[in-house]
C-alpha cells in the first residue's frame, strides 16, 4: 500500500479513502512526514514558515448549544459570576488592545446567546473596519452565522452578504469538529450534521469571502471518520476554491462534560499523522497549519517536518482552551525564534497567507538576543522581565549557554 501511495504522490494523483485511512493508521511515520513534505516543498518556498500575529478574544461565553466537548460556555437564563456578553464598545476595546500588541488579525467568537440582537454583528465590523482598518476581522464561526439567521429572520446567504457588506472577507472555521454524522450526534447534537458547517462554507465563498477549515479530533472519532472529514473538505474546495488552509488540532478534555468518556489524550505522533495525512489527502489546499498553541511549543517545531508550511498565529488572548486548563503563552520573537530552530525561515502573513515580512533565517539564531524566551511552555503570563542575575551566579555570568 505503502509504495502504491508514493507512486500515486509522485504523480499527483487523487488518494482514496481505504489509502487515507491507510495513512491514519499504518503508514510508516517518518516516510510519511517526508512524503508530506516533498509535497508541501512543491507548493510552498521550503524555506519559508509563516505565522500571523493575532489574538482571539471572545464577545459572550453564554451559548445554548451544549457542545459536550466545550469548557467555555455558561448557560443563558443561568447567571455566572464568570459571564459575560460585551457590547460594540467593549469589542472595539478587544480591538484596541489587538492593536497595541501589533495584531493583523483579530478571530473573534463567541457563544450562540439569542439575547445578541443581530445589528450587533453587523456593527462591530462596520466599526472595526473605520476605526482599525489595518487589522483584518476575522469574525464568527460557522454556529454563529446560524444563530443570526435566528435572530435576524434573514437566510445564510443574507447574513453572509451583509457581513460582507459590513467589511468582512474572511471566516474561521471553527465548529467543524470532525463532519460525520455519527460524531456529531455524540458530542456536538444540537449543531445538526455536516452540512449545517459546508453549507456556511460554501456560501461565504459564494460571496466572496475565504474561510478556513479546522478538524478537532482525538475524542470519538475513528479513522474512517476523519477520512469522511477530508473528503467533505476536499471537494468543496474542488467547487468553490474558497478555503485558505487547513488547521487541525487535538481534543482538550479538561473541564468538559464528555472528560471522563475520553480516556486517552492524543499525543504529538497522531498530530504529525493528522498534519502529514492531510497534506497528501488534501491535494487542492494550499496551507496546512501547525500549532505551537494547541500541541506545544517543540510539538509545533517538528510539525514543520510533517508537511505543515505555517506555525499559526500568537494567540495572544485566548480562552477557549484556557477553559480546559490548557494554558500555553509566546510572543513574536519567541516564534521566530522556534521557527529559526527548526531550520527555517520565519515570514510574517496576513489573514489571507499574503507575506507581510521576511525575516531572518536561521543563521539569525547566534545573534539572538538576551530578551528573547526560548521555548517557555504553558506559562500563565510570561515575566514582564527577565532578571539580569539568577541566585547564586556571579555578576555578568551569562545567562544563555554557549552555542
Ligand atoms: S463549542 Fe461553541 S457552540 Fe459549542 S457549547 Fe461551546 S461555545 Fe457553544
Amino acid at each position: 500500500m505503502w509504495n502504491r501511495i508514493e507512486d500515486k504522490v509522485s504523480r499527483g494523483e487523487r488518494l482514496s479513502s481505504e489509502e487515507g485511512v491507510y495513512l491514519l493508521t499504518e503508514a510508516p511515520l517518518v516516510e510519511l512526514g517526508a512524503l508530506a513534505n516533498e509535497v508541501r516543498n512543491a507548493k510552498t518556498d521550503p524555506r519559508i514558515v509563516t505565522y500571523v500575529i493575532d489574538t482571539n478574544p471572545n464577545y459572550t461565553n453564554y451559548c445554548t448549544v451544549d457542545c459536550h466537548f466545550c469548557a467555555f460556555y455558561r448557560k443563558p437564563g443561568k447567571p455566572a459570576a464568570d459571564g459575560y456578553t460585551h457590547d460594540v464598545e467593549g469589542v472595539m476595546n478587544m480591538m484596541e488592545s489587538a492593536r497595541k500588541v501589533g495584531a493583523t488579525t483579530v478571530l473573534l467568537q463567541g457563544g450562540l446567546n439569542p439575547e445578541i440582537p443581530w445589528s450587533f454583528y453587523t456593527d462591530i465590523i462596520r466599526e472595526s473596519r473605520k476605526r482599525y482598518p489595518e487589522i483584518t476581522p476575522h469574525f464568527f464561526s460557522a454556529p454563529e452565522i446560524h444563530q443570526m439567521m435566528e435572530v435576524s429572520g434573514l437566510d445564510m446567504r443574507g447574513v453572509l452578504q451583509a457581513l460582507y457588506d459590513a467589511g468582512q472577507r474572511t471566516l474561521p472555521g471553527g465548529g467543524a469538529e470532525i463532519l460525520a454524522t455519527r460524531v456529531r450526534k455524540r458530542i456536538s447534537i444540537k449543531k445538526g450534521g455536516p452540512d449545517t458547517w459546508l453549507d456556511v462554507h460554501r456560501t461565504a465563498h459564494q460571496v466572496g469571502m475565504r474561510s478556513t477549515a479546522t478538524m478537532m479530533y482525538g475524542h470519538v472519532e475513528t479513522p474512517a471518520e476523519v477520512v469522511e472529514h477530508y473528503d467533505y473538505i476536499r471537494a468543496l474546495q474542488d467547487e468553490t476554491k474558497g478555503f485558505t488552509a487547513f488547521v487541525p488540532w487535538s481534543y482538550k478534555r479538561g473541564n468538559t462534560p464528555m472528560e471522563s468518556k475520553v480516556p486517552v489524550i492524543a499525543g504529538s505522533s497522531q498530530y504529525f499523522r493528522m498534519l502529514a495525512s492531510s497534506r497528501l489527502y488534501l491535494d487542492n489546499f494550499d496551507h496546512i497549519q501547525a500549532s505551537w498553541f494547541s500541541e506545544g511549543k517543540k510539538t509545533g517545531q517538528i510539525s514543520l517536518q510533517f508537511g505543515a508550511d505555517d506555525f499559526g498565529g500568537t494567540l495572544f488572548e485566548e480562552n477557549v482552551h484556557l477553559a480546559t486548563g490548557h494554558v500555553n503563552k509566546t510572543t513574536v520573537a519567541e516564534i521566530e525564534t522556534l521557527i529559526r530552530e527548526a531550520g527555517f525561515t520565519p515570514a510574517q502573513r496576513t489573514t489571507l497567507y499574503d507575506i507581510l515580512k521576511v525575516g531572518e533565517g536561521p543563521e539569525a539564531l547566534s545573534n539572538l538576543s538576551d530578551d528573547v524566551p526560548l521555548f517557555v511552555e504553558s506559562l500563565r503570563e510570561l515575566p514582564a522581565e527577565y532578571p539580569a542575575e539568577l541566585e547564586g551566579e556571579e555578576p555578568g555570568d551569562p545567562l544563555v549557554m554557549p552555542r
